[in-house]
């Protein structure tokens, strides 16, 4: 059973990004595996939120998805909600609530200090930079350790211990019988406290530093994928750096719809040139081709060009260009026009009013029917 992707996440058709980002949101916390333990439905639920969510969020799919419903996004390296596993699962989590949530972090992210030592940026890629890849300059913000107060962000870099847990961490309450630990609310579980602070980094210990780094991009790179610029991130207090991750954005274009290596474009043929056919000429991502429009041809009738879609950014394979057509229709006739077409019609041999005559037994059955 095919579940409609709206109905899955309880939206219009017609909703706005950031209302499908809301209504993602609020299901996904609620039917999320950490609320739902051993409940089945729930993680069924939350897989296909999450599918309806990949292909809502992402407009060339949602287009795709509109125009030709789920079987369009087949092929094309676009993975169904049963092909995921909790890693897809918890990147598009993540990706929209941010890291660190509970105990959904299955990556194991190493946190030193106040900061993790990865950062993330965004970076937005035009159609064609994508597909054929480009050279960036990417500007970013780094955290690294306040020299002034040696990280400590206290004003004579001395680390004094906090005031509330003792510099444990810490606190302790008893019930009954029974103790629990729970993280100082004083100091976040460092176990320190700032008292004077440094002037250079606010109290934090750290500073932030802007820098431009180059990024070779390669070609087939495709929105949502990740590339990791080793050694460019965040910088600890033992001097280790971590690594910076460009998150890609694809901006659409004006005629080709992406779906993975695949190119969509749609093709539109002018009602008698359908019913002629014809030689037509279409764009592709390298150049012009010429495709045989059969006479007789349907309204979004496909035809498949091997191979003039995108390189795949991994093994170097192109996808496919897939031509759809669109019949057009005159919107207006001229009384020339309309004369020439009702000739036309004559020399056919159809009957000017076809319903009638041909639906006369038809009729007459139904009519009978109500008699009874
Ligand atoms: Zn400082
Ligand atoms: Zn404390």
């Amino acid at each position: 059973m095919e579940v409609d992707y709206y109905e899955i996440l309880e939206i219009s058709r017609d909703a706005s990004s950031s209302e499908i980002k809301k209504a993602y949101r609020k299901l996904a916390l609620k039917y999320h595996p950490d609320r739902n333990q051993g409940d089945k439905e729930a993680e069924e639920k939350f897989k296909l939120v999450n599918e309806a969510y990949q292909v809502l969020s992402d407009s060339s799919k949602r287009e795709i998805y509109d125009r030709y419903g789920k079987a369009g996004l087949e092929g094309g390296g676009f993975s169904r909600g049963g092909g995921m596993d909790m890693d897809d699962l918890s990147a598009i989590f993540e990706s929209v609530f941010g890291s660190g949530f509970g105990s959904f972090n299955s990556r194991g992210r190493r946190e030193y200090d106040k900061y993790p030592l990865d950062i993330e940026v965004e970076v937005t890629l035009g159609f064609y930079e994508a597909i054929f890849g480009t050279q960036k300059d990417i500007t970013y913000r780094y955290k690294t350790r306040c020299k002034a107060c040696g990280g400590t962000g206290e004003r004579d870099g001395k680390v004094r211990k906090c005031s509330n847990c003792g510099g444990q961490g810490e606190v302790y309450y008893r019930q009954g019988f029974m103790t629990f630990a729970q993280t100082c609310e004083t100091c976040g579980g460092s176990g320190t406290e700032v008292q004077n602070p440094c002037s250079e980094c606010d109290g934090d210990g750290y500073i932030e530093v802007t820098e431009t780094t180059t990024v070779e991009i390669p070609a087939g790179i495709d929105y949502g994928n990740r590339l990791r610029v080793s050694g460019k991130g965040n910088i600890a207090k033992n001097g280790r750096r971590g690594d910076l991750y460009i998150l890609v954005m694809v901006e659409d274009d004006e005629h080709f719809v992406r779906d993975g290596d695949n190119i969509y474009i749609e093709v539109p043929i002018f009602f008698t040139q359908a019913v002629l056919g014809g030689e037509v000429t279409i764009p592709t991502l390298r150049g012009e081709k010429s495709i045989t429009i059969p006479s007789g041809v349907r309204d979004k009738q496909q035809f498949v060009l091997r191979g003039e879609g995108v390189e795949n950014v991994h093994n170097g394979r192109k996808g496919d260009m897939i031509a759809q057509v669109k019949i057009i229709y005159p919107k207006k006739l001229t009384s020339e026009q309309r004369e020439m077409l009702e000739k036309l019609n004559d020399s056919f041999g159809y009957e000017s009013k076809p319903h009638h005559s041909k639906f006369e037994g038809v009729i007459d059955k139904v009519k009978k029917w109500f008699k009874g």
